[in-house]
């Protein structure tokens, strides 16, 4: 980590009265965790704190302590203004317009823009949430047991239940330190991870039904009206996309997921030796190798086509 920047955002962070803390549109775990844990940890030391995000908190992170307090826009009036688990300013959504100042930035993904004036990015962490279990208390700050149960939240969903390929010792070892504070292990995996909705798993079969294989490469569409039969209440994937790639001899899973304004969101899945970062920073997302999304313009067919298109040069690239 860069020592200066660690330094300064604790500077900033201890001299704050109040902070807004905003974290990317349709947040995963690690989105959550990572705002609601830094969140409680300043909160404990006395400072007045806010998180926004666009879409509220999901259902599977509602048991989270400050869940209930989430705003759905942040304030670019408090004295320190933080972003976390977002590659660029424009993730916060409607949360955070692009022309407010961000203080700090902690971030993970390695497309991160360095957009704040102080910028922690490390794009070997496995969550953001990771990254300030190991910030908070070198900032001065105590991480409670609501912030470790967040913390380990975040830690959980961005690895799969710790078994991504990026995993390390260091990272189970912080992951203990929260179970230590009093994060409730099987609990929090239980919640993030394993449980779902009735109508999540009518939508899936919906995917599921319509999946393609080509090669190493795996697919599937959800669209406006699998929703509608399914009664399921989501823009998303509903971690679809996470199972295609676990086809045997898939390599790469991608998921078309049809949006209201005209848009599809694309995710992207791939076996350790792929990157699809690159494909998503090439229709105007980011992410990790192994996981990456973005929101492309156009009708399903068109985007699917082209970005299979893309995908399957990718794929032929690198074999
Ligand atoms: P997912 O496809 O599950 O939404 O996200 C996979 C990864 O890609 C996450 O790390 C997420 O933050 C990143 N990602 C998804 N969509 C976008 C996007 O539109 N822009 C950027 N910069 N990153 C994205
Ligand atoms: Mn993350």
């Amino acid at each position: 980590m860069d020592d200066l920047a660690v330094a300064a955002a604790g500077e900033r962070l201890r001299a704050a009265k109040t902070v807004s803390i905003v974290s990317h549109q349709r947040p995963d775990g690690d989105a959550v965790g990572s705002a609601l844990g830094l969140a409680l940890a300043l909160e404990a030391a006395g400072k007045t704190v806010t998180v926004a995000l666009a879409d509220g908190v999901p259902s599977s992170f509602q048991h989270l302590a400050g869940a209930d307090r989430v705003v759905r826009q942040g304030d670019p009036h408090a004295d320190c203004k933080v972003m976390v688990d977002c590659g660029d300013i424009t993730r916060g959504g409607s949360a955070w317009l692009p022309d407010w100042p961000i203080d700090i930035n902690i971030d993970h993904h390695k497309t991160n823009t360095h957009f704040a004036a102080v910028n922690i990015v490390v794009p070997d962490a496995v969550a953001t949430a990771a990254m300030l279990a190991e910030l908070i208390p070198q900032w001065g700050f105590e991480i409670t047991p609501e912030s470790a149960s967040a913390l380990l939240t975040g830690m959980l969903t961005d690895t799969i239940g710790f078994r991504t390929s990026n995993m390390t010792s260091h990272a189970l070892r912080l992951a203990a330190d929260l179970v230590d504070k009093g994060a409730p292990l099987s609990e929090l995996y239980f919640k993030a991870l394993v449980e779902r909705s009735f109508e999540a798993l009518r939508y899936w079969g919906q995917g599921l039904s319509r999946i393609r294989r080509e090669d190493g490469l795996v697919w599937t569409s959800l669209t406006l009206e699998d929703r509608k039969i399914s009664g399921y209440n989501g823009n998303d994937d509903a971690d679809l996309v996470g199972y295609l790639v676990t086809v045997r001899g898939a390599a790469i899973g991608v998921i078309f997921v049809e949006q209201p304004d005209g848009t599809v969101k694309v995710s992207w899945r791939a076996r350790p030796g792929w990157d699809v970062s690159q494909i998503a920073v090439r229709f105007g997302g980011g992410g990790h190798a192994p996981a990456a999304g973005a929101t492309v313009p156009g009708s399903l067919d068109e985007v699917q086509s082209a970005v299979l298109t893309a995908t399957r040069e990718l794929l032929t690239e690198t074999l």
